[in-house]
Protein backbone atom coordinates (compact mmCIF):
# COMPACT_ATOMS: atom_id res chain seq x y z
CA UNK A 1 0.00 0.00 0.00
CA UNK A 2 1.21 3.30 -1.08
CA UNK A 3 0.59 6.80 0.47
CA UNK A 4 -3.08 8.41 1.44
CA UNK A 5 -4.99 8.14 -1.75
CA UNK A 6 -7.50 10.94 -2.24
CA UNK A 7 -8.81 10.49 -5.84
CA UNK A 8 -11.36 9.32 -7.28
CA UNK A 9 -11.67 5.60 -8.57
CA UNK A 10 -13.10 4.55 -11.66
CA UNK A 11 -12.16 2.01 -14.16
CA UNK A 12 -9.27 0.84 -12.06
CA UNK A 13 -7.87 4.64 -13.06
CA UNK A 14 -7.22 7.30 -9.96
CA UNK A 15 -8.88 9.96 -11.65
CA UNK A 16 -9.59 13.60 -9.95
CA UNK A 17 -13.42 14.87 -10.02
CA UNK A 18 -14.53 16.34 -13.35
CA UNK A 19 -14.78 19.60 -11.31
CA UNK A 20 -11.26 19.35 -9.75
CA UNK A 21 -12.87 20.22 -6.06
CA UNK A 22 -11.83 18.63 -3.00
CA UNK A 23 -13.84 18.28 0.39
CA UNK A 24 -11.79 18.43 3.97
CA UNK A 25 -11.86 15.11 5.79
CA UNK A 26 -11.14 15.96 9.97
CA UNK A 27 -9.60 13.94 12.60
CA UNK A 28 -12.45 14.16 15.32
CA UNK A 29 -10.10 13.55 18.48
CA UNK A 30 -8.28 16.80 17.72
CA UNK A 31 -10.16 18.73 14.82
CA UNK A 32 -7.54 19.29 12.48
CA UNK A 33 -8.19 18.59 8.80
CA UNK A 34 -6.12 15.15 7.81
CA UNK A 35 -6.63 15.12 4.26
CA UNK A 36 -8.36 16.93 1.07
CA UNK A 37 -10.19 14.27 -1.15
CA UNK A 38 -11.86 14.91 -4.51
CA UNK A 39 -15.61 15.52 -4.47
CA UNK A 40 -17.58 13.27 -6.82
CA UNK A 41 -21.01 14.60 -8.57
CA UNK A 42 -23.26 13.67 -10.66
CA UNK A 43 -20.77 13.76 -13.49
CA UNK A 44 -18.30 11.51 -12.03
CA UNK A 45 -20.83 9.47 -10.59
CA UNK A 46 -21.95 8.82 -14.57
CA UNK A 47 -18.85 8.21 -15.31
CA UNK A 48 -18.66 4.89 -12.87
CA UNK A 49 -21.79 4.01 -13.50
CA UNK A 50 -20.22 4.03 -17.49
CA UNK A 51 -17.37 2.22 -16.55
CA UNK A 52 -19.48 -0.41 -13.94
CA UNK A 53 -21.70 -1.10 -17.02
CA UNK A 54 -19.11 -1.92 -18.83
CA UNK A 55 -18.11 -4.29 -16.76
CA UNK A 56 -21.30 -6.06 -16.56
CA UNK A 57 -20.45 -6.50 -20.93
CA UNK A 58 -17.06 -8.25 -19.84
CA UNK A 59 -15.51 -10.83 -17.99
CA UNK A 60 -16.78 -10.52 -14.53
CA UNK A 61 -19.99 -12.01 -14.29
CA UNK A 62 -19.13 -14.80 -17.01
CA UNK A 63 -15.71 -15.86 -15.03
CA UNK A 64 -16.54 -19.06 -13.39
CA UNK A 65 -17.51 -18.51 -9.83
CA UNK A 66 -14.85 -20.07 -8.43
CA UNK A 67 -12.21 -17.63 -10.14
CA UNK A 68 -14.39 -14.48 -8.95
CA UNK A 69 -14.15 -16.11 -5.23
CA UNK A 70 -10.35 -16.45 -6.02
CA UNK A 71 -9.90 -12.92 -6.33
CA UNK A 72 -11.92 -12.12 -3.57
CA UNK A 73 -9.89 -14.32 -1.23
CA UNK A 74 -6.74 -13.13 -2.42
CA UNK A 75 -8.76 -9.21 -1.58
CA UNK A 76 -9.04 -10.40 1.94
CA UNK A 77 -6.02 -11.58 2.34
CA UNK A 78 -4.65 -8.43 1.39
CA UNK A 79 -6.49 -6.52 4.17
CA UNK A 80 -5.42 -8.84 6.83
CA UNK A 81 -1.71 -8.05 5.75
CA UNK A 82 -2.27 -4.54 5.24
CA UNK A 83 -4.82 -4.39 8.78
CA UNK A 84 -2.56 -2.06 10.80
CA UNK A 85 -2.81 0.73 8.00
CA UNK A 86 -5.84 0.05 7.40
CA UNK A 87 -7.37 0.35 11.21
CA UNK A 88 -4.91 3.62 11.25
CA UNK A 89 -6.89 5.23 8.62
CA UNK A 90 -10.10 4.37 10.38
CA UNK A 91 -8.96 5.41 13.66
CA UNK A 92 -7.81 9.50 12.67
CA UNK A 93 -10.70 9.61 10.30
CA UNK A 94 -13.71 8.12 12.49
CA UNK A 95 -12.09 8.85 15.78
CA UNK A 96 -12.40 4.95 17.21
CA UNK A 97 -9.70 3.36 19.36
CA UNK A 98 -6.70 1.74 17.41
CA UNK A 99 -7.98 -1.48 19.11
CA UNK A 100 -11.54 -1.07 17.81
CA UNK A 101 -10.29 -0.57 14.38
CA UNK A 102 -7.90 -3.55 14.26
CA UNK A 103 -11.22 -5.54 15.51
CA UNK A 104 -13.06 -4.16 12.45
CA UNK A 105 -10.79 -4.91 9.83
CA UNK A 106 -10.75 -8.30 10.97
CA UNK A 107 -14.06 -8.42 10.37
CA UNK A 108 -13.82 -6.91 7.37
CA UNK A 109 -11.42 -9.74 5.77
CA UNK A 110 -13.66 -12.51 7.53
CA UNK A 111 -16.74 -10.83 5.79
CA UNK A 112 -15.05 -11.31 2.58
CA UNK A 113 -13.91 -14.65 2.95
CA UNK A 114 -17.29 -15.90 3.89
CA UNK A 115 -18.54 -14.21 0.52
CA UNK A 116 -15.56 -15.77 -1.31
CA UNK A 117 -16.55 -18.80 -0.09
CA UNK A 118 -20.40 -18.70 -1.56
CA UNK A 119 -19.64 -17.29 -4.37
CA UNK A 120 -19.67 -21.29 -6.45
CA UNK A 121 -22.57 -22.40 -3.87
CA UNK A 122 -25.02 -19.78 -5.29
CA UNK A 123 -27.16 -22.30 -7.05
CA UNK A 124 -30.82 -22.54 -8.78
CA UNK A 125 -33.16 -25.20 -9.07
CA UNK A 126 -35.11 -28.02 -10.76
CA UNK A 127 -38.72 -27.33 -10.35
CA UNK A 128 -40.61 -30.21 -11.44
CA UNK A 129 -43.60 -29.32 -13.40
CA UNK A 130 -44.45 -33.27 -15.26
CA UNK A 131 -43.44 -35.33 -18.07
CA UNK A 132 -43.46 -33.17 -20.52
CA UNK A 133 -41.52 -30.64 -19.50
CA UNK A 134 -38.05 -29.69 -17.87
CA UNK A 135 -37.89 -26.51 -15.77
CA UNK A 136 -34.89 -24.61 -13.84
CA UNK A 137 -33.66 -21.75 -12.29
CA UNK A 138 -30.41 -19.95 -12.30
CA UNK A 139 -29.12 -17.34 -10.05
CA UNK A 140 -27.86 -13.96 -11.87
CA UNK A 141 -26.16 -10.82 -10.63
CA UNK A 142 -28.15 -8.10 -10.91
CA UNK A 143 -26.12 -5.89 -12.49
CA UNK A 144 -24.53 -2.43 -11.19
CA UNK A 145 -25.08 -1.93 -7.36
CA UNK A 146 -24.21 1.40 -5.76
CA UNK A 147 -23.23 1.18 -2.08
CA UNK A 148 -23.93 4.09 0.04
CA UNK A 149 -22.31 3.99 3.60
CA UNK A 150 -22.45 5.14 6.75
CA UNK A 151 -19.05 7.27 8.62
CA UNK A 152 -19.16 4.90 11.87
CA UNK A 153 -18.04 1.47 10.38
CA UNK A 154 -17.02 2.80 7.44
CA UNK A 155 -14.91 -0.75 5.99
CA UNK A 156 -17.30 -2.88 7.72
CA UNK A 157 -20.00 -1.16 6.53
CA UNK A 158 -18.88 -1.50 2.93
CA UNK A 159 -17.40 -5.03 3.12
CA UNK A 160 -21.05 -6.19 4.20
CA UNK A 161 -22.65 -4.99 1.53
CA UNK A 162 -19.83 -4.47 -1.14
CA UNK A 163 -18.68 -8.45 -0.83
CA UNK A 164 -21.79 -10.17 -1.73
CA UNK A 165 -22.22 -8.14 -4.51
CA UNK A 166 -19.05 -8.67 -6.15
CA UNK A 167 -19.44 -13.12 -5.15
CA UNK A 168 -22.86 -12.36 -6.83
CA UNK A 169 -20.86 -11.19 -9.86
CA UNK A 170 -21.91 -7.47 -9.81
CA UNK A 171 -19.79 -4.60 -10.05
CA UNK A 172 -19.97 -2.10 -7.60
CA UNK A 173 -19.89 1.75 -6.85
CA UNK A 174 -18.65 2.59 -3.35
CA UNK A 175 -19.51 5.77 -1.93
CA UNK A 176 -18.30 6.43 1.91
CA UNK A 177 -19.54 8.76 4.26
CA UNK A 178 -17.79 11.93 3.56
CA UNK A 179 -16.84 12.29 7.12
CA UNK A 180 -14.75 9.03 6.50
CA UNK A 181 -13.67 8.33 2.94
CA UNK A 182 -10.16 6.94 3.82
CA UNK A 183 -10.23 3.46 4.62
CA UNK A 184 -12.24 2.96 1.71
CA UNK A 185 -10.06 4.58 -0.63
CA UNK A 186 -7.27 2.22 0.92
CA UNK A 187 -9.27 -0.45 0.22
CA UNK A 188 -10.23 0.75 -3.62
CA UNK A 189 -6.00 0.27 -4.08
CA UNK A 190 -6.29 -2.88 -2.70
CA UNK A 191 -9.22 -4.05 -5.26
CA UNK A 192 -6.64 -2.79 -8.16
CA UNK A 193 -4.24 -4.84 -6.39
CA UNK A 194 -6.14 -8.20 -6.00
CA UNK A 195 -6.94 -7.98 -9.54
CA UNK A 196 -10.74 -6.71 -10.04
CA UNK A 197 -11.00 -6.02 -14.10
CA UNK A 198 -11.79 -2.62 -14.77
CA UNK A 199 -14.75 -1.16 -14.24
CA UNK A 200 -15.77 -3.70 -11.21
CA UNK A 201 -14.78 -2.32 -8.07
CA UNK A 202 -15.63 2.41 -7.99
CA UNK A 203 -15.10 4.40 -5.18
CA UNK A 204 -16.56 7.69 -5.39
CA UNK A 205 -15.99 9.86 -1.85
CA UNK A 206 -18.54 12.86 -2.03
CA UNK A 207 -21.73 13.88 -0.49
CA UNK A 208 -25.16 12.75 0.17
CA UNK A 209 -26.97 15.18 -1.77
CA UNK A 210 -24.37 15.25 -4.68
CA UNK A 211 -22.99 11.73 -5.40
CA UNK A 212 -25.34 10.05 -3.33
CA UNK A 213 -28.26 11.13 -4.81
CA UNK A 214 -26.78 10.85 -8.49
CA UNK A 215 -26.11 6.97 -7.80
CA UNK A 216 -29.94 6.38 -6.49
CA UNK A 217 -31.19 8.34 -9.29
CA UNK A 218 -28.70 6.57 -11.90
CA UNK A 219 -30.55 4.44 -14.78
CA UNK A 220 -27.42 1.90 -15.02
CA UNK A 221 -27.80 1.40 -11.64
CA UNK A 222 -30.05 -1.20 -10.19
CA UNK A 223 -29.52 -2.14 -6.74
CA UNK A 224 -28.94 0.04 -3.90
CA UNK A 225 -27.55 -0.83 -0.56
CA UNK A 226 -27.51 2.60 2.37
CA UNK A 227 -26.61 2.12 5.93
CA UNK A 228 -27.63 5.85 7.78
CA UNK A 229 -30.47 7.60 9.24
CA UNK A 230 -33.91 6.92 8.44
CA UNK A 231 -34.88 10.57 7.00
CA UNK A 232 -32.09 9.60 4.18
CA UNK A 233 -33.15 6.02 4.30
CA UNK A 234 -36.68 7.55 3.18
CA UNK A 235 -35.12 10.04 0.27
CA UNK A 236 -32.79 7.08 -1.31
CA UNK A 237 -35.85 4.68 -1.41
CA UNK A 238 -38.02 6.82 -2.62
CA UNK A 239 -35.34 7.70 -5.09
CA UNK A 240 -34.72 4.57 -5.61
CA UNK A 241 -38.61 3.72 -6.59
CA UNK A 242 -38.94 6.16 -9.42
CA UNK A 243 -36.03 3.61 -11.53
CA UNK A 244 -37.57 0.19 -9.48
CA UNK A 245 -34.07 -0.38 -8.19
CA UNK A 246 -33.56 -3.24 -5.56
CA UNK A 247 -33.30 -1.78 -2.48
CA UNK A 248 -31.55 -2.68 1.24
CA UNK A 249 -31.76 -0.52 3.57
CA UNK A 250 -30.04 -0.51 7.17
CA UNK A 251 -31.25 2.32 9.38
CA UNK A 252 -31.54 3.14 13.39
CA UNK A 253 -32.43 1.41 16.23
CA UNK A 254 -33.59 2.45 19.82
CA UNK A 255 -32.42 -1.47 21.07
CA UNK A 256 -34.18 -2.72 24.20
CA UNK A 257 -32.00 -5.00 26.58
CA UNK A 258 -34.78 -6.34 29.33
CA UNK A 259 -33.21 -7.29 32.24
CA UNK A 260 -35.37 -10.00 33.91
CA UNK A 261 -35.11 -10.46 38.02
CA UNK A 262 -33.34 -13.81 37.65
CA UNK A 263 -30.68 -12.84 35.13
CA UNK A 264 -27.09 -12.98 35.66
CA UNK A 265 -26.46 -9.92 36.67
CA UNK A 266 -22.90 -9.13 36.12
CA UNK A 267 -22.99 -10.27 32.61
CA UNK A 268 -25.98 -8.14 31.86
CA UNK A 269 -24.10 -5.17 33.36
CA UNK A 270 -21.09 -5.83 31.39
CA UNK A 271 -23.10 -6.44 28.03
CA UNK A 272 -24.86 -3.23 28.68
CA UNK A 273 -21.63 -0.98 28.97
CA UNK A 274 -20.47 -2.86 26.13
CA UNK A 275 -23.37 -2.56 24.15
CA UNK A 276 -24.26 0.99 24.88
CA UNK A 277 -20.79 2.86 25.18
CA UNK A 278 -18.25 0.68 22.35
CA UNK A 279 -17.81 2.94 19.78
CA UNK A 280 -19.11 5.77 21.77
CA UNK A 281 -22.72 4.58 21.36
CA UNK A 282 -22.40 5.46 17.34
CA UNK A 283 -23.32 1.24 16.33
CA UNK A 284 -27.46 1.17 15.05
CA UNK A 285 -27.60 -1.87 17.62
CA UNK A 286 -25.96 -0.30 20.96
CA UNK A 287 -28.09 -1.52 23.82
CA UNK A 288 -29.29 1.95 24.39
CA UNK A 289 -32.61 1.43 26.15
CA UNK A 290 -32.49 -0.36 29.24
CA UNK A 291 -35.39 -1.95 30.44
CA UNK A 292 -34.58 -3.35 34.17
CA UNK A 293 -37.05 -4.87 36.60
CA UNK A 294 -38.15 -3.10 39.48
CA UNK A 295 -37.02 -5.71 42.13
CA UNK A 296 -32.99 -5.28 40.84
CA UNK A 297 -33.10 -2.15 39.68
CA UNK A 298 -30.62 -0.92 42.31
CA UNK A 299 -28.34 -4.21 41.91
CA UNK A 300 -27.63 -3.58 38.53
CA UNK A 301 -27.20 0.08 38.06
CA UNK A 302 -24.42 -0.33 40.92
CA UNK A 303 -22.90 -2.69 38.75
CA UNK A 304 -23.31 -0.92 35.42
CA UNK A 305 -22.53 2.34 37.13
CA UNK A 306 -19.31 0.98 38.44
CA UNK A 307 -18.06 -0.27 35.47
CA UNK A 308 -18.89 2.61 33.45
CA UNK A 309 -16.84 4.52 35.68
CA UNK A 310 -13.67 2.45 34.81
CA UNK A 311 -14.10 3.30 31.23
CA UNK A 312 -10.79 5.45 30.08
CA UNK A 313 -11.52 8.53 27.13
CA UNK A 314 -8.77 9.92 24.99
CA UNK A 315 -7.98 9.90 20.91
CA UNK A 316 -8.46 7.22 18.41
CA UNK A 317 -4.46 6.44 18.57
CA UNK A 318 -4.10 6.70 22.62
CA UNK A 319 -6.26 3.90 22.23
CA UNK A 320 -8.75 4.06 25.18
CA UNK A 321 -12.02 2.69 25.58
CA UNK A 322 -13.57 5.23 24.44
CA UNK A 323 -12.69 7.98 21.20
CA UNK A 324 -14.67 11.18 20.41
CA UNK A 325 -17.60 11.27 18.68
CA UNK A 326 -16.87 10.73 14.67
CA UNK A 327 -17.59 14.50 13.58
CA UNK A 328 -18.64 18.05 14.47
CA UNK A 329 -22.24 17.68 13.57
CA UNK A 330 -23.09 14.42 15.58
CA UNK A 331 -21.05 15.98 18.47
CA UNK A 332 -23.63 18.52 18.20
CA UNK A 333 -26.41 16.37 17.66
CA UNK A 334 -25.59 14.42 20.68
CA UNK A 335 -25.27 17.61 22.53
CA UNK A 336 -29.09 18.65 21.79
CA UNK A 337 -30.13 15.54 23.10
CA UNK A 338 -28.57 15.98 26.04
CA UNK A 339 -29.68 19.72 26.66
CA UNK A 340 -33.32 18.92 25.18
CA UNK A 341 -33.08 15.77 27.87
CA UNK A 342 -32.15 18.20 30.81
CA UNK A 343 -35.90 20.45 29.87
CA UNK A 344 -37.66 17.15 29.66
CA UNK A 345 -37.24 16.01 33.48
CA UNK A 346 -35.03 13.42 32.90
CA UNK A 347 -32.73 12.22 35.69
CA UNK A 348 -29.23 12.42 34.51
CA UNK A 349 -27.47 9.31 36.89
CA UNK A 350 -24.47 9.90 35.14
CA UNK A 351 -22.92 11.92 32.72
CA UNK A 352 -24.28 14.71 30.46
CA UNK A 353 -21.19 16.74 29.63
CA UNK A 354 -17.42 16.07 27.87
CA UNK A 355 -14.91 15.20 29.68
CA UNK A 356 -13.73 18.47 31.93
CA UNK A 357 -9.71 17.85 30.99
CA UNK A 358 -10.40 18.09 27.42
CA UNK A 359 -10.62 20.83 25.54
CA UNK A 360 -10.10 19.59 21.96
CA UNK A 361 -12.07 16.58 20.10
CA UNK A 362 -15.71 15.77 20.03
CA UNK A 363 -15.96 14.12 23.05
CA UNK A 364 -18.38 13.01 25.72
CA UNK A 365 -18.72 11.17 28.70
CA UNK A 366 -21.02 7.92 28.86
CA UNK A 367 -23.89 9.48 30.18
CA UNK A 368 -26.58 7.62 32.02
CA UNK A 369 -30.41 8.44 31.84
CA UNK A 370 -32.92 7.29 33.73
CA UNK A 371 -36.78 8.24 32.24
CA UNK A 372 -40.22 6.26 34.10
CA UNK A 373 -41.64 5.65 30.05
CA UNK A 374 -41.51 6.03 26.99
CA UNK A 375 -42.95 9.74 27.17
CA UNK A 376 -39.76 11.64 27.02
CA UNK A 377 -38.53 12.10 23.68
CA UNK A 378 -34.78 11.06 24.77
CA UNK A 379 -36.13 7.65 25.89
CA UNK A 380 -37.70 6.82 22.27
CA UNK A 381 -35.32 8.27 19.76
CA UNK A 382 -31.98 7.46 18.76
CA UNK A 383 -29.48 9.41 20.07
CA UNK A 384 -26.77 7.91 18.42
CA UNK A 385 -23.64 8.74 21.22
CA UNK A 386 -22.38 7.52 24.46
CA UNK A 387 -26.03 7.83 26.05
CA UNK A 388 -28.22 5.22 27.27
CA UNK A 389 -31.60 5.20 29.02
CA UNK A 390 -32.50 3.23 31.71
CA UNK A 391 -36.26 2.48 32.81
CA UNK A 392 -37.72 0.13 35.47
CA UNK A 393 -40.84 -1.95 35.30
CA UNK A 394 -43.21 -4.06 36.97
CA UNK A 395 -44.88 -6.41 34.30
CA UNK A 396 -43.53 -8.06 31.55
CA UNK A 397 -46.81 -7.40 29.72
CA UNK A 398 -45.82 -3.56 29.63
CA UNK A 399 -42.34 -4.01 28.72
CA UNK A 400 -43.76 -5.60 25.61
CA UNK A 401 -45.68 -2.89 24.91
CA UNK A 402 -43.32 -0.27 25.29
CA UNK A 403 -41.19 -2.14 22.70
CA UNK A 404 -43.42 -2.34 20.32
CA UNK A 405 -44.77 0.59 20.15
CA UNK A 406 -41.39 2.30 19.48
CA UNK A 407 -40.85 3.33 15.93
CA UNK A 408 -37.53 1.22 15.49
CA UNK A 409 -37.00 -2.39 15.19
CA UNK A 410 -33.70 -4.06 14.76
CA UNK A 411 -32.96 -5.55 18.02
CA UNK A 412 -33.92 -6.81 21.13
CA UNK A 413 -31.94 -8.35 24.29
CA UNK A 414 -33.52 -10.60 26.65
CA UNK A 415 -31.24 -11.20 29.82
CA UNK A 416 -33.17 -14.21 31.82
CA UNK A 417 -32.08 -17.94 32.95
CA UNK A 418 -35.16 -18.75 32.24
CA UNK A 419 -35.05 -19.69 28.69
CA UNK A 420 -39.23 -20.92 28.34
CA UNK A 421 -40.04 -17.17 28.81
CA UNK A 422 -37.07 -15.65 26.69
CA UNK A 423 -37.92 -18.12 23.80
CA UNK A 424 -41.89 -16.84 24.15
CA UNK A 425 -40.92 -13.48 24.45
CA UNK A 426 -39.04 -14.16 20.78
CA UNK A 427 -42.67 -14.29 18.81
CA UNK A 428 -43.58 -11.45 20.69
CA UNK A 429 -41.21 -8.34 20.08
CA UNK A 430 -41.35 -7.05 16.42
CA UNK A 431 -37.37 -6.95 15.74
CA UNK A 432 -35.34 -8.19 13.32
CA UNK A 433 -32.64 -9.53 15.42
CA UNK A 434 -32.87 -10.90 18.86
CA UNK A 435 -30.30 -11.86 21.60
CA UNK A 436 -30.77 -13.71 24.46
CA UNK A 437 -28.43 -13.77 27.63
CA UNK A 438 -25.29 -11.95 25.30
CA UNK A 439 -25.05 -8.92 22.80
CA UNK A 440 -23.29 -8.18 20.13
CA UNK A 441 -23.80 -12.23 18.26
CA UNK A 442 -22.67 -12.19 14.98
CA UNK A 443 -20.68 -12.43 12.50
CA UNK A 444 -20.98 -12.58 8.47
CA UNK A 445 -22.54 -16.02 8.76
CA UNK A 446 -25.54 -14.04 10.40
CA UNK A 447 -28.08 -12.15 8.80
CA UNK A 448 -28.91 -8.63 10.11
CA UNK A 449 -31.03 -6.15 8.99
CA UNK A 450 -34.59 -4.52 10.99
CA UNK A 451 -38.06 -4.32 11.03
CA UNK A 452 -40.15 -1.00 11.13
CA UNK A 453 -38.26 2.35 10.68
CA UNK A 454 -35.24 0.37 11.22
CA UNK A 455 -34.74 -0.44 7.54
CA UNK A 456 -35.62 -3.17 4.62
CA UNK A 457 -34.49 -6.49 3.85
CA UNK A 458 -31.39 -8.28 5.52
CA UNK A 459 -27.53 -7.87 4.96
CA UNK A 460 -24.69 -10.82 5.64
CA UNK A 461 -25.33 -14.96 5.32
CA UNK A 462 -27.04 -15.97 3.02
CA UNK A 463 -29.97 -13.61 2.43
CA UNK A 464 -26.68 -10.74 1.93
CA UNK A 465 -26.10 -12.65 -0.86
CA UNK A 466 -29.58 -12.90 -2.35
CA UNK A 467 -29.87 -9.04 -2.30
CA UNK A 468 -27.33 -8.98 -5.53
CA UNK A 469 -29.21 -12.26 -7.04
CA UNK A 470 -32.09 -12.41 -9.70
CA UNK A 471 -33.65 -15.67 -10.71
CA UNK A 472 -33.97 -16.32 -14.24
CA UNK A 473 -36.35 -19.19 -15.08
CA UNK A 474 -36.24 -21.46 -17.60
CA UNK A 475 -39.64 -23.94 -19.01
CA UNK A 476 -38.69 -26.32 -21.66
CA UNK A 477 -40.91 -28.49 -23.37
CA UNK A 478 -39.80 -31.66 -24.10
P1 LIG B 1 -25.84 11.19 8.99
O1 LIG B 1 -27.05 12.08 9.03
O2 LIG B 1 -25.57 10.56 10.28
O3 LIG B 1 -24.60 11.80 8.39
P2 LIG B 1 -26.91 9.96 6.66
O4 LIG B 1 -27.89 8.87 6.73
O5 LIG B 1 -27.38 11.28 6.17
O6 LIG B 1 -26.23 10.00 8.07
O7 LIG B 1 -25.69 9.53 5.74
C1 LIG B 1 -25.35 8.19 5.42
C2 LIG B 1 -24.85 8.15 4.00
O8 LIG B 1 -25.89 8.63 3.13
C3 LIG B 1 -23.65 9.06 3.72
O9 LIG B 1 -22.79 8.39 2.81
C4 LIG B 1 -24.28 10.28 3.07
O10 LIG B 1 -23.40 10.97 2.22
C5 LIG B 1 -25.40 9.62 2.27
N1 LIG B 1 -26.52 10.52 1.91
C6 LIG B 1 -26.97 11.60 2.58
N2 LIG B 1 -28.02 12.16 1.92
C7 LIG B 1 -28.24 11.41 0.81
C8 LIG B 1 -29.17 11.44 -0.28
N3 LIG B 1 -30.10 12.39 -0.35
N4 LIG B 1 -29.11 10.49 -1.23
C9 LIG B 1 -28.18 9.52 -1.16
N5 LIG B 1 -27.26 9.42 -0.18
C10 LIG B 1 -27.28 10.34 0.80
Amino acid sequence: MKNLRTQLFIDNQWVDSVAGDCFETVDPSNETVIAKVSRARSEDVDLAAKAASRAMQGPWPRLPPVERGTILFKLADLIDGNSRNLAKLETIDVGKPLSDSLGDIAGVSDTIRYNAGAADKLEGATIPIGPDHFDFSVMEPIGVTGHIMPWNYPLGMAARSVAPALAAGCSVILKPAEQSPLSTLAFAELCEEAGFPSGVVNVVPGFGNEAGAALTSHPLVRGISFTGSVATGRAVYQSAAVGLKKVVLELGGKNPMIVFPDADLDQAASDAVVGAYANSGQVCSASSLLFVHEDIREDFLVRFTDMSKKLTIGGGMDDRDLGPLASSEQYDRVRSFLDGASDQGVRVLFGGDRPSHMDRGYFIEPTLIECSDLGQPIARQEVFGPVAVVIAFAEQETVVEMINDLDYGLVAGIYTRDISRALRLVSEIDAGTIWINGWYIGGAQVPTGGNKASGIGRERGLPGIANYLELKNVGIRI
